[in-house]
Parts: structure tokens; sequence; C-alpha cells
């Protein structure tokens, strides 16, 4: 094709045990998914979920013994680590009763979703919008995807993250407030699910601010573990 300028890279992430890839689509993020952490953003447990998107150039997939190396993000002071079960889905789905959901889901990996906290605490105050708390350059650390045909469906499990080797996130998938299910069902409520969406499930409680310097390493029972570390501002 005669493009303008040289067109992107298609965004894709690898597959645990495999030379094959995941074609990437597009990134949606559940908010407020875990009692405890929706206790400590101050927010209401018995709401409906709701979604956000990270641009899907923000995925920084990494497998061990690789670690990704994230700079530190533009126009922040608080960048946090959100610990995430990611969703791969392979199937073509739109308001899926919640007994259905789960058949379109190719597999299962683990990211961080980064968050410029103070930026997102701005754009709340103001009700603007949160892009630029949660989507930016590599926002998105993400673990080889292990297909369901190998892990069955995860609804329990832990769920942590290490910083500096000391832990700082945990929890288990059975705490999710809206199990996987649940969530696309809502989810397809409003949009149509395609092959090589990601959904990012939310995290437990724990998330708090890094720096340069700082090594990062989480997981979820099952699943490749992540590892990541923050590097200086390039900007
Ligand atoms: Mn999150």
């Amino acid at each position: 094709m005669n493009t303008v300028f040289p067109a992107p890279q298609p965004i894709t992430v690898p597959v645990a045990g495999s030379d094959a890839a995941f074609p990437v689509r597009h990134v949606y993020c559940v908010g407020r998914n875990y009692a405890e952490h929706t206790k400590e953003m101050g927010g209401d447990t018995k709401e409906p979920p709701f979604f956000f998107t990270k641009f899907p150039d923000a995925l920084v997939p990494v497998a061990p013994p690789g670690v990704a190396e994230i700079a530190y993000p533009l126009a922040t002071k608080s960048l946090h680590h959100e610990i995430e079960l990611v969703v791969a889905i392979g199937e073509h789905g739109v308001r899926l009763a919640p007994e259905n959901a789960n058949k379109i889901i190719w597999g299962y990996g683990v990211g961080i979703d980064m968050t410029r906290r103070d930026l997102q605490g701005q754009m709340k105050e103001k009700r603007w919008p949160w892009d630029i708390g949660k989507s930016f350059a590599q926002a998105a650390p993400i673990s080889p995807l292990h297909p369901v045909s190998r892990t069955g469906h995860l609804s329990k499990g832990s769920i942590w993250l290490d910083v500096n080797g000391e832990r700082r996130q945990q929890g288990d998938l059975a705490d999710m407030i809206w199990d996987v299910p649940h969530m696309l069902h809502f989810l397809s409520q409003y949009y149509e699910l395609m092959p090589g969406d990601l959904v990012f499930t939310g995290t437990p409680a724990g998330v708090a601010a890094v720096g340069p310097g700082d090594r990062l390493h989480g997981g979820v029972d099952g699943l490749t573990t992540l590892s990541v570390t923050i590097t200086p501002a390039r900007w």
C-alpha cells in the first residue's frame, strides 16, 4: 500500500510456549473491581463496573527472563502500579449473557495498568475524561498470553505484585466484585467485542507510587510472571 509515511507495526503479544503471537485490536480496562481497592480509592462497591481504554501501542510485552524497561512518563509526579489479570478475546461477542460470556475468551495474561494517579485525580475533580491518567506511552506492560485450552477458565487464584522484593499488592481473583463473565456481559452491552481485544480486569488493594530504579515483579497463579524496571524520564 502507498502510505504517506511508514505504517506503524501491528501490535502483538507473544503466546506462552509457542512461536505464535496474539494480534491486538482494542485494550479495555475495568475500574475498581476488588472491594479493598475500591475502598482505598473512595468508591462504592455496589456500582456496576465501568470501563476505560488504553492505546494498544501502550502495551509493553515481556517474557522471563526478560525485564520490561519503562521510562518514567511525561507530566506526572505520581506513577502508580496496578497488577491485573488480562483476558484475551478470541471471538466476536455482543450483548453476552454472563453464562455464555466465557465462550469468547481465547486466553489469559498478567498486566500492569500503570496510572498517572495525580493526573487521574485532577481529571476526576474536574469531571473531565481520565484518558491522560491511564493511556500514555508504555502504560501497559504485559506477560505472554496463555490459551484457555491450557489454563482452563480462571476464577480464583493469587494475584500479587512486589516492588524491590517487598509485597505491595496481594489478592485473589475470587475477590473480584464482578467476575470475568459478568464483566464481559456489561462491556458487551456497549461494544462489540472482537478477536484481538484485551480486557484488564481491575486490581487488588495496595496500589502505590514508583519511580526510576524501582523493580516491579508480579503475577497470577498459573500464568507467566511479569518483571518491569522503571528507568529515568526521557523528556
Ligand atoms: Mn486498573
